[in-house]
């Protein structure tokens, strides 16, 4: 397993998709031998459940003061915005993981072509996002929000970052634990 971990930097890629591939099978075959361990770890499952509140209410947020929509002219009706392709490597093996252990279904093939695997043609299609994804903020969007929605959505996503950093983390600790080796690449992007 270590090997195969260590693996996903060979950077010998001939797709895109490819090292997104590597990354769902080591997060799939870590979800397989390791569920059963994570769904007995109550703090985990109390970890799980705090983060998943925390993008349902930067989600609310984002729907009330309409970021949503704004991102989706900007990116479907004017072709301009931010889900880029090659963007998907942002997505890390923890990250997916921490979308299973949610039972939320991640996308297995590309919808929009030039775009990031992951976003439909309303938007993406992820529930727990990479940090990049959740960090997007650019000036059209600093205009248009009022200053005090502004602070109330960064702290909302503030809030959520930390948590997913609390959730990889955990996850991190106790696979290098039941694996008996350190295994940072569980976080890290991997551009190919
Ligand atoms: S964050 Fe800004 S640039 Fe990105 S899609 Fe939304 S409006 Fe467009
Ligand atoms: S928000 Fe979703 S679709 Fe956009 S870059 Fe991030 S993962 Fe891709």
């Amino acid at each position: 397993m270590r090997r195969m971990i260590a693996g996903i930097f060979r950077r010998e890629y001939r797709t895109p998709e490819e090292l997104l591939e590597r990354k769902f099978s080591i997060a799939e075959e870590l979800y397989e031998n390791y569920k059963e361990y994570f769904e007995r770890e109550e703090d985990f499952q109390r970890l799980l459940s705090y983060y998943e509140e925390a993008i349902n209410q930067s989600n609310s947020i984002m729907e009330e003061i309409e970021s949503f929509r704004e991102c989706y002219i900007c990116s479907v009706e004017e072709r301009k915005g931010c889900c880029k392709a090659g963007l998907e490597n942002e997505m890390s093996i923890n990250i997916i993981l921490i979308n299973k252990f949610l039972n939320k279904a991640i996308p297995k093939e590309r919808e929009v072509s030039g775009r990031c695997f992951f976003v439909g043609h309303r938007g993406c299609k992820v529930f727990a996002r990479p940090y990049l994804c959740r960090e997007f903020f650019c000036r059209r969007l600093l205009e248009k929000f009022q200053e005090k929605d502004y602070i109330r959505l960064t702290q909302a996503i503030a809030h959520e970052l930390t948590l997913l950093y609390q959730a990889c983390e955990y996850i991190k600790r106790n696979l290098e634990y039941l694996l008996g080796e350190f295994i940072i690449e569980l976080d890290i992007a991997g551009y190919s």
